[in-house]
């Protein structure tokens, strides 16, 4: 199948020429996915796929802000590692799902991969500086009351 990408109509393949926009392109749905322009039957059900998870909130909000400032459609679902009631097992963690427009997956997937570098780098950072403050303080004697 061929879709105009003036109005989105569908057209066999052998179709050359979309018959109500005269000088318009015909291309294939991988093409019109890869141009953002929904297919027949789309515009109003976007679906949503996983770009990423986060573990913490905190992570979770700062990677849908940050595709929010890029004008992609996203939303934070929370989820849980199972079904097993946490209270009870006291190890499952609580995750949380990073879901996008299906059709910003590809953008959101490298933005949300530089982000996650920096991060990182950011982490490295205050692991160095707990490392070096937990040399200072090698000597001190642990409070009374930890023992
Ligand atoms: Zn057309």
């Amino acid at each position: 199948m061929k879709y105009c990408t003036q109005c989105g109509s569908e057209y066999q393949d052998g179709v050359k020429q979309c018959a109500d926009c005269p000088g318009s392109e015909l291309v294939d749905a991988e093409t019109m996915r890869q141009r953002h322009i929904p297919l027949p039957g789309e515009g109003d059900t976007r679906k949503f796929v996983r770009a990423t998870t986060a573990d913490d909130p905190f992570t979770a909000e700062d990677y849908a802000r940050l595709l929010q400032v890029q004008h992609i459609p996203v939303f934070v679902r929370p989820r849980r590692a199972g079904t097993v009631d946490v209270l009870t097992t006291g190890t499952l963690e609580p995750w949380w799902e990073i879901m996008v427009g299906e059709e910003y997956l590809e953008r959101a997937t490298q933005l949300l991969a530089r982000e996650k570098a920096e991060l990182d780098a950011t982490a490295d950072d205050a692991a160095r500086a707990a490392e070096e403050e937990e040399r200072e303080t090698e000597d001190t004697p642990p409070p009374a009351g930890t023992l």
